[in-house]
């Protein structure tokens, strides 16, 4: 381990790969034998340790169960055609969890640690990251306020918890989403640009419903008479409309995607014209009507990008056309994918390569 960040290790003398079926991943099925945790404490980010991955000891009293001082990045590393394992835009999940820890009052990591950190998580359980293209191992780092106190207050300790484990190529079936128009994910103010946990439980009630109602995801929107759209679900959103590709701004309102980033990039890289502004429910319809709306589509981590086939908006619902190999969004995932294979020149320096 080349580090300066100092790492202690505890093998798992129990591994469990052996066990695993790589032909039947799932997400979130298998979880890789080592975790890293680091401990804040007395104003500072402690000597990380990697340990055999399991249940953490815990009071009923920490801050986070609590009060919800909870955060969290996911990210990708991938086997690539020459054999050595990278990990994707490394520095970008960085600056997010940055700014998602000072939007929660938490404490900023340094690069280092949280680069370092995942390096050695990721070379020690390197034999989990798997062959087949598409398929990667997740990194999931976690920071939570541990401090035990039955009060209200900002926490004085954290643990970050880094966690990995294979996942197979996520290629959803096309999505039916609905307008929503009631219910919000984030408001002007709050923490929707932060990854924390909260955002997540509180966007859950309105997926059910829409569940409930034939889709599979609901299109977040600002709640404004235009119903300006933010977010499929929990993936950005992008709109293929005569050619442009459109995609709501960044706001206090939308997590900012790291694949969002990247489709913008490798869109206009393709000669698309890519256009950052805000886009309502009115111009969707609209343009459906025009039979100018060619595609829509989800962009994140997990699946790339996922297509979207149908819209709702209150009783009525459009059917968009069927997508193939030659439609934008198929030709971005491949673009992306071979980004993160190696089988394209890295020049804008996405990959951090480790073994
Ligand atoms: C994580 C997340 C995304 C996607 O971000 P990626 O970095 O592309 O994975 C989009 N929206 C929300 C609400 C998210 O939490």
């Amino acid at each position: 381990m080349n580090v300066n960040t100092k790492i202690s290790f505890t093998q798992n003398t129990n591994s469990t790969l052996s066990e695993v079926n790589f032909n039947e991943l799932d997400f979130g099925k298998y979880m890789s034998d080592h975790m890293l945790l680091a401990h804040y404490k007395n104003g500072a980010w402690q000597e990380p340790s990697i340990v055999p991955f399991g249940p953490i000891p815990m009071m009923p009293t920490i801050l986070a169960l609590h009060y919800g001082q909870s955060v969290f990045e996911g990210m990708k590393a991938f086997k690539m055609a020459d054999g050595k394992i990278s990990i994707f835009r490394i520095k970008k999940h960085f600056d997010r969890l940055q700014r998602t820890l000072a939007r929660m009052c938490m404490p900023p990591l340094t690069f280092e640690l949280f680069e370092e950190s995942i390096k050695a998580l990721v070379e020690v359980d390197k034999g989990w990251v798997p062959e087949k293209d598409g398929s990667s191992l997740y990194i999931r780092p976690l920071i939570y306020a541990n401090e035990e106190k039955f009060g209200v207050k900002i926490s004085e300790e954290y643990l970050m918890i880094i966690m990995t484990g294979p996942v197979p190529p996520f290629y959803p079936k096309p999505l039916r989403v609905k307008i929503e128009d009631r219910y919000g994910r984030a408001a002007i103010g709050g923490t929707g640009a932060a990854k924390c946990a909260g955002n997540y439980g509180g966007a859950f009630f309105a997926t059910q419903l829409a569940r409930e109602n034939g889709f599979d995801q609901v299109l977040w929107t600002d709640l404004s008479e235009d119903l300006n759209i933010e977010e499929s679900g929990t993936m950005n959103v992008f709109f293929l409309i005569d050619g442009k590709l459109i995609t709501p701004p960044l706001s206090e309102t939308i997590l900012e995607g790291v694949t969002r980033d990247s489709i913008i990039i490798m869109a206009r890289e393709m000669g698309i014209t890519v256009e950052e502004r805000k886009i309502s429910a009115k111009e969707i319809l609209a343009a459906h009507e025009a039979g100018i709306l060619q595609e829509a589509f989800g962009a994140g981590t997990a699946a790339v990008t996922a297509p979207i086939c149908a819209i709702g908006l209150k009783e009525k619902t459009i059917e968009l056309p069927p997508y193939d190999s030659n439609s934008v969004c198929m030709k971005l995932q491949q673009l992306l994918t071979a980004m993160r294979k190696g089988t394209l020149p890295d020049k804008f320096g996405w990959n951090t390569v480790v073994a």
